[in-house]
């Protein structure tokens, strides 16, 4: 049994990966953007802000340190405490060439694990994302190998960044508690059941239960719900135990028919949804506590 948690954190997904700006004009893009949606989202409450980079020319995704870099600093020459949450997710996608399904087909960003996690080793956030899924996602393919997670979950480590593990279906529960069990992974855990991507778990109540009883008692969750299930989701987690998240990479609709003007609107309408259930928002210091980060280290630390 699980019970409703007395503080929840709100976690802001500013930008994403797969967010497109002919989706919505209000997606943040450029460093600035990104470090501005980030703070605008501390000031609605959000106690973590989850990053993706994009290059400001296209916005479209980007692996760029530099970019990383700017952002984080941006945002801590205003706010030392907000929690730090920096994905490692960009360089796991397949698309096999029609030809030959062997060789990689355009759209492929697969690369090298090291490297999905070079940032995370350079700048050292408190939180890095670990997505542990291999599935059709849409149209593609994602690949996470057992192998490769435990090499980026090693330099996370290294980093002295926690991981947060992102679980699309069951079967990233299964393995999560192999490594575990191996020691490539510490209790207690930090992971989010993401909800309503295109071909992983499906959006419902049944769902985050069923998912929340196969983790380890003492894990924390977020339960995550992709477009229209991004607000049922909060309260869905809420009520199960969990911490919530919203914001432009999850969804861009903030009302049906009715484009979110912002990511910090997003985290206003999470909180009232929580407030209105009974809820109480933990701030970016009790979150550090309640996710066992170090308040004082990360406020002291420069990056290098
Ligand atoms: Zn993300």
């Amino acid at each position: 049994m699980r019970a409703i948690l007395p503080k929840t954190i709100i976690t802001c997904a500013v930008t994403g990966n797969l967010t497109t700006i002919e989706q919505t004009p209000h997606l943040p893009v450029t460093p600035e953007q990104i470090s501005d949606a980030c703070l605008a989202a501390a000031e609605a409450s959000a106690a973590v802000v989850h990053i993706h980079v994009r290059d400001p020319k296209t916005a479209k995704p980007s692996m760029e340190l530099e970019y990383y870099r700017d952002v984080i600093e941006r945002i801590r020459a205003k706010n030392t405490q907000l929690v730090l949450n920096v994905t490692t997710g960009p360089g796991g996608r397949f698309v096999p060439s029609i030809e030959d399904p062997r060789v990689a087909g355009p759209g492929t960003t697969l690369i090298a694990p090291e490297k999905r996690v070079a940032h995370i080793a350079a700048l050292k956030p408190d939180i890095a994302t670990l997505d542990l899924n291999t599935m059709n996602s849409g149209k593609e393919v994602v690949i996470n190998t057992p192998r490769n997670v435990r090499v980026m979950a090693e330099i996370i480590r290294a980093a002295g960044a926690k991981p947060e593990i992102e679980l699309f279906d069951s079967g990233d529960i299964a393995l999560m508690q192999d490594m575990l069990k191996d020691g490539s992974l510490e209790a207690p855990i930090l992971c989010s059941v993401v909800m309503g991507v295109k071909y992983g778990f499906q959006p419902s109540p049944e769902t985050l239960l069923y998912a929340r009883n196969l983790l380890p008692a003492d894990a924390t969750f977020t339960g995550i719900g992709i477009g229209r299930f991004a607000f049922p989701a909060v309260a869905q987690s809420y009520l199960a135990g969990g911490h919530v998240r919203v914001g432009l990479e999850d969804s861009v609709m903030i009302d049906k028919g009715t484009l979110a003007p912002s990511n910090a609107a997003m985290v206003e309408k999470a909180r009232r949804i929580l407030e209105d259930l009974g809820g109480q928002i933990a701030n970016a210091t009790e979150a550090r506590e309640i996710l066992g980060l170090s308040a004082r280290a990360t406020a002291a630390r420069r990056i290098a």
